[in-house]
């Protein structure tokens, strides 16, 4: 049974899969497709990239970032979602998906823009907007059945990629909050910041020293250099709509 099984690897769910991962709980990501930021052709309100950034880099960056944090990945498309023992939820849920075994998980977060349609036989509060279903949840992102999450664009945020990744990461924080992970912040302070004040480095936060940070810092800018080194070959992915005209 994983602590943590997140439907959907795209922004928001790899917001969530780094907090979660990095907080100790076992973290699993499904991913049937392709984010919808994939579609994008120049990523340039994202906060931390002047010029803007390939949204491909981005994405690739990301999952990158979520592998490091500890999480585990696996490719498939979440089917339905029932839970182990309908009178006691924290048993956990088993999660079907297609062609791969079913993945049991103590909680589950929706974070699969713009499929919900697993989560229909839990009841977790739909509402149907046009063509398309958002799910509902209160402020940390916890729908009306215990354990079970939504996050980003699925969640009705706006429909930009740092609320996603910033609601993914509000989520992953109630999931964290929920379990019995022992947890504070997830901080990196300078060595002293809490001990030189008498103080535990409180659960959650770590304290490094100057030539930890440096080598921190070395192979940060290793990895960015690498990354941005050569354009990407990959195109935008258009609209589906257009490529049936086409
Ligand atoms: C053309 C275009 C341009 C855009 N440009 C910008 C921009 O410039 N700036 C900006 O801020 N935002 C932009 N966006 C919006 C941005 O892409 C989204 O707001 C953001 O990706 C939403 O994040 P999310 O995690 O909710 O969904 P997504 O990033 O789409 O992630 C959802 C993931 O769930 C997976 N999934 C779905 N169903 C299942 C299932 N049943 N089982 C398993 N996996 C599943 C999908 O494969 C996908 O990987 C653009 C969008 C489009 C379409």
């Amino acid at each position: 049974m994983r602590d943590v099984c997140i439907v959907g690897g795209g922004v928001s769910g790899l917001a969530a899969s780094i907090f979660t991962a990095r907080a100790g709980l076992d973290t699993l990501v499904v991913d049937g497709g392709e984010s919808i930021l994939a579609r994008n052709a120049s990523l340039e309100n994202y906060p931390g990239f002047p010029d803007g950034v390939d949204a491909r880099r981005y994405l690739q960056l990301t999952r990158e970032q979520a592998r490091n944090a500890g999480a585990t990945f696996e490719l498939g498309h979440v089917t339905g979602v029932e839970p182990v023992d309908e009178s006691d939820l924290e048993q956990g849920f088993v999660l079907e998906t297609d062609g791969g075994d079913p993945i049991e998980a103590r909680r589950v977060i929706a974070a699969s823009w713009s499929d919900s349609d697993y989560l229909v036989p839990l009841d977790v509060g739909r509402m149907q907007r046009g063509s398309k279903h958002f799910v509902s949840v209160d402020d940390a992102g916890r729908t009306a059945v215990d354990g079970v999450y939504a996050a980003g664009r699925l969640a009705d945020e706006p429909h930009q990629s740092i609320v996603a990744a910033g609601h993914g990461a509000k989520v992953g924080l109630a999931v964290i909050h929920d379990s019995d992970a022992n947890f504070y912040h997830d901080w990196v302070a300078p060595e002293g910041y809490f001990t030189g004040r008498g103080r535990e480095v409180p659960p959650g936060c770590e304290e490094i020293d100057d030539g930890e940070r440096r080598r921190r810092d070395e192979r940060a800018r290793e990895t960015m250099l690498e990354a941005f080194a050569d354009p990407l070959d990959e195109q935008p992915t258009m609209h589906p709509s257009v490529v049936d005209e086409e």
